[in-house]
């Protein structure tokens, strides 16, 4: 058999790409592949991960698969079936043009490749293990391509150590799988962490997709936007001015299907929001841009998703103004007059401005769902065992880097209630009932994600009575309070029995948490965006998060600290309250 597909890159074009690691973590590899299985016409794509990709990430596609030599070709460094020459390069509409993904991963793991086309009677199999050939052989098997990538980065120790916990790294894998999945209605897809399904999409339009992904609430919360201009066609939904909230990240920019980022962009969108947003709250929007691919400079680095359009102005200004005549023509803005002027002052998304986390340590060891951490008490959250023992130091905005490795010691409780840090700029005071909150929250969805929260059975199961509107409330919440690790029965008589709870919680008082799920249930209603595991989730981190009055020890302190800043977002409470705020060197200087 002859490859009639795959073409070694010139050499000319191999210099012009840029250099850098296709393979940062686990989530590169996920990103990878399944760009590979969308670009081969695959309609399902379905992702096993365990231990967060550090174990194994499997892509199962019902694409057109490869033939016997393009199979062991794909390996090769810079083969692609994608370019032949340098001005490809600029009218690539697929997602891979580098040739260096397939060989780059296997040139770290263990990888082990299964494919047919749909004309060959028998497929082919490739094992290579860190570069090396293993060997090849033919096999039954469906028509597509499935990969293995195992024991990522095995044969560089360092690397491996580098990884950040499960948690995090899953949480990477699953903002590049919405990321994909959002750019490919039409195809299905299934994400399964450890043998529990996380995601379970068939394929649908892209209205579907986002509730699918995001919950039903938001659906009503969407505006069309659609316009078809000679240089750029824009389609897509932004979110109502009403429900932007703080904590917002449901913002997505596409171009032929690719997600991109783009700060000038976002910028263009929330001005055309104008005054329609409450301070400091940005709106949901999945705007797709489609163009000629020779239109758009995409940046070939390995790793970045930004790209550029020739002409950046002329886009952003039909942007603005397809974002407005939206808001407009729906009469939540009537009249609107086109503002010339971009609000690039605005004080949110400025990047400047953007509040980036001080070095951070992690023990990158760590991982909170291992079995012999389950029985770890939440009200122990602060034990020794969980010292922080390696120290990473991330690259952040200049200003807020702390000044110098932290050690114990050196965070200062005031008041049992904040914790003051020397930062660059200045003084951070963190409030600390709020930052474990946020700690907490993150943490409960990451069990909840992973469906792996121990239980326990409760020898008196307990029984709280309900009016119909609580009763109402539990029984469409059942399902997540099941994930979470709560056996309830509900009897016809409006009943709860509470057979079996979270481990976690056995020193907690459950009537008084029930009672907050009722209490904070219509505060957190008028939070448009909540999702309604967020009606669990809010409270019950609440509840058990180290009160304000509570002394902490130098360990605590740390490891708070620590944790708050390896969170996705540091600065605010999932309730919207600030977290932690600085004090500037020259507000000192002031009073002296
Ligand atoms: P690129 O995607 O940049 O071309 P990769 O290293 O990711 O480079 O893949 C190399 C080649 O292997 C692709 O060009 C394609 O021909 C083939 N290939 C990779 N994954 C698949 C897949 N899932 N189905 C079919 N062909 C694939
Ligand atoms: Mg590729």
């Amino acid at each position: 058999m002859i490859s009639q597909v795959i073409r070694l890159l010139p050499d000319s074009v191999a210099n012009q790409i840029a250099a850098g690691e296709v393979v940062q973590r686990p989530a590169s590899v996920v990103k990878e592949l399944v760009e590979n299985s969308i670009d081969a016409f695959a309609k399902s794509i379905k992702i096993y991960v365990k231990d967060a990709g550090k174990t194994l990430i499997q892509v199962v596609d019902d694409g057109i698969g490869m033939s016997e030599v393009d199979a062991r070709m794909a390996f090769e460094r810079h083969a692609t079936s994608k370019i032949s020459s340098a001005d490809d390069l600029f009218a690539i509409s697929t997602f891979g043009f580098r040739g260096e993904a397939l060989a780059s991963i296997a040139s770290v793991a263990q990888v082990e490749m299964i494919t047919r086309r749909e004309e060959d009677e028998v497929g082919t199999r490739v094992d290579i293990h860190g570069s090396k050939f293993i060997k090849q052989e033919s096999l039954v098997c469906a028509k597509g391509t499935t990969i293995s990538v195992k024991n990522l980065f095995f044969n560089i120790p360092a690397r491996r150590r580098f990884l950040k916990s499960d948690a995090i790294e899953f949480r990477h894998i699953v903002d590049e799988f919405i990321r994909v999945a959002l750019s490919h209605p039409e195809v299905s897809f299934l994400l399964v962490h450890n043998q529990s399904e996380v995601y379970n999409l068939t394929a649908t339009t892209l209205k579907q997709r986002i509730v699918h992904l995001f919950g039903k609430n938001i659906s009503t919360d969407l505006l069309d936007v659609s316009v078809d201009t000679s240089i750029v066609s824009i389609q897509g939904f932004i979110g109502k001015p009403e429900s932007a909230k703080k904590k917002n990240n449901y913002q997505f920019l596409f171009v032929n299907n690719r997600y991109f980022r783009h700060p000038f962009l976002y910028r263009v969108i929330l001005n055309a929001y104008g005054n329609l947003l409450l301070p400091e709250t940005t709106p949901s929007y999945f705007i797709y841009f489609s163009c000629d691919p020779k239109f758009i400079d995409v940046n070939i680095h390995p790793t970045k998703t930004e790209i550029k359009f020739e002409d950046e102005r002329a886009v952003a200004q039909i942007l603005e103004a397809t974002v407005r005549q939206t808001l407009g023509n729906t009469n939540i803005l009537p009249n609107i007059e086109f503002n010339n002027e971009s609000a690039i002052t605005l004080p949110f998304n400025d990047e400047k401005k953007m509040i980036k986390p001080p070095s951070i340590k992690i023990n990158p060891d760590y991982n909170p769902f291992e079995p012999k951490q389950k029985t770890v008490q939440w009200k122990n959250f602060f034990e020794p065992e969980h010292i922080v023992e390696k120290r990473e130091q991330v690259q952040i905005a200049e200003s807020l880097s702390v000044e110098s490795e932290k050690q114990a010691n050196d965070i200062i409780q005031l008041h049992q209630r904040f914790l003051l840090v020397t930062v660059k700029s200045g003084l951070m005071v963190i409030d600390q009932h709020r930052a474990h909150f946020r700690v907490l929250y993150e943490m409960l969805i990451n069990k909840y994600e992973l469906g792996s929260i121990a239980t326990e059975r409760l020898i008196f199961p307990e029984i709280l009575e309900l009016d119909q509107k609580q009763f109402l409330f539990i029984k469409d919440l059942l399902p997540h309070l099941q994930r979470l690790g709560f056996a309830i029965q509900m009897t016809d008589e409006k009943k709860l029995i509470i057979e079996e709870i979270p481990s976690f919680w056995s020193d907690y008082q459950l009537a008084t948490v029930f009672e907050n799920f009722f209490n904070q249930y219509e505060e957190l209603e008028k939070l448009p965006d909540a999702s309604s595991l967020d009606f669990l989730l809010i409270p019950l981190a609440k509840s058990i998060a180290v009160k304000n009055g509570k002394p902490l020890n130098e360990e605590e302190r740390q490891r708070l600290f620590d944790e708050l800043f390896a969170t996705s977002n540091p600065q605010y409470a999932p309730d919207g309250k600030l977290i932690f705020y600085i004090i500037p060197v020259n507000e000192f200087e002031k009073k002296f």
